[in-house]
């Protein structure tokens, strides 16, 4: 009795995706990355579902933190751009949770701060990305600085963020590891410190081997979809986590030279059938998807025509036997790649997936 626009989350096929992602890495630390409500999947129940076996969770703020906090996630939690203000220092400090160090403000912040307890920190150092980070030549003063207050409880772990990591025939992750290694080694020597690391994101725990540290921050690959554009041996292995579903609500009959939806931009070139399905840009269904982008109708792949709507789709569903309002359709799962509904709109999985709404339900399985 309500719209039948859900997003079904396999959590079996999550911790398959983690398990893998550990045994890729084995001796390391495996944090999931739950950021953005965990790329669209509900942050509270995929890190419930991880929690048995996750040292930590990764987020992008302190608000996500908290928010795992209160659903009682017990683990440290790490988040990815440190504070946006001197203030979280002491509630990341009371919280357990872990402050990532990007730049000299965040530094004195946590120098600077009266706080009843240690707080643990990364060590971010910008490699090549140039987002955030230190720069190589600062890296080992900041360290020394952080080493050298109460503030700080230690081990500090330095960490940095590959650019370029899902593409494989790029030398610049390998660039990237060079600079990092110079850069702990310097530490190292500065300090007598065995250097905790932090390096790897998917596509480096899946492809990289060699980038292989202490501490590894699968995101993507834990949601079950390849962070690369081409088959790999490892991402092979996964299983995607969501299934985005809906049904048809309507069909109809159009003669040949009719068209269909906003802006008439496809016309029919035969009589044809169009099946109505209630899910929309306000689903997170991309709006730029052109014509022709593949729908599951019944299993069967059918052509999206016209222009998504916010509540709606239409699809060609000319070719299909036998199809019904009330018809079961998937616009991306195990059986459709979201990565191939991405590449149709000239985007990446990640955007889709973390675009969803919360007006779409989400409904756990396993
Ligand atoms: C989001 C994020 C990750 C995870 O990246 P994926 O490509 O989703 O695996 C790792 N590290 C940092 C710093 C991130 O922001």
């Amino acid at each position: 009795m309500s719209r039948p626009t859900l997003a079904v989350i396999d959590l079996k096929a999550l911790r398959a995706n983690f398990a893998l992602a550990q045994s890729l890495t084995p001796g390391a630390s495996t944090i999931p990355m739950v950021k953005a409500n965990a790329y669209g999947h509900g942050m509270i129940e995929v890190s419930r579902a991880l929690s048995e076996s996750a040292p930590a969770f990764g987020v992008a703020s302190i608000d996500e933190a908290l928010v795992l906090r209160e659903a009682g996630i017990k683990q440290p939690i790490l988040l990815l751009e440190g504070t946006f203000s001197c203030d979280e220092v002491g509630v990341a400090a009371d919280n357990n949770f872990i402050l990532m160090v990007e730049n000299s403000a965040q530094k004195d912040a946590i120098l600077n701060a009266s706080i009843s307890r240690p707080v643990s920190v990364w060590l971010g150092i910008d490699t090549g990305m140039h987002r955030l980070g230190f720069e190589p030549h600062e890296a080992t003063q900041a360290y020394l600085a952080l080493s050298n207050t109460d503030n700080v409880a230690k081990p500090i772990v330095a960490a940095s963020h590959f650019a370029c990591a899902d593409d494989l025939g790029s030398s610049a992750t390998e660039r990237q590891v060079v600079i990092f290694d110079q850069c702990t080694a310097s530490m190292a020597d500065a300090t007598n410190d065995v250097i905790a690391k932090s390096l790897g994101n998917s596509a480096a725990i899946l492809a990289w081997p060699k980038t292989h540290r202490d501490w590894q921050r699968p995101g993507y690959m834990l949601y079950g979809n390849s962070p690369f554009s081409e088959g790999q041996e490892n991402a092979n292995k996964l299983q995607p986590v969501m299934s985005l579903q809906s049904a048809v609500i309507s069909i109809r009959r159009i003669a040949s030279g009719e068209s269909v939806g906003y802006t008439a931009n496809w016309t029919a070139d035969r009589n044809s059938i169009i099946a109505t399905i209630t899910v929309g840009y306000g689903d997170g269904y991309p709006r730029q998807a052109p014509n022709g982008t593949p729908v599951l109708v019944n299993g069967v792949r059918c052509p999206l025509v016209g222009r998504v709507s916010m509540d709606m789709i239409t699809v060609d569903v000319t070719d299909l036997d036998l199809v019904s309002i009330g018809d079961k359709v998937i616009l991306w799962g195990p059986e459709l790649p979201v990565n191939e509904i991405a590449e149709h709109c000239n985007t990446i999985g990640y955007e889709l997936l973390a675009r969803i709404p919360s007006r779409v339900p989400r409904i756990y399985s396993n």
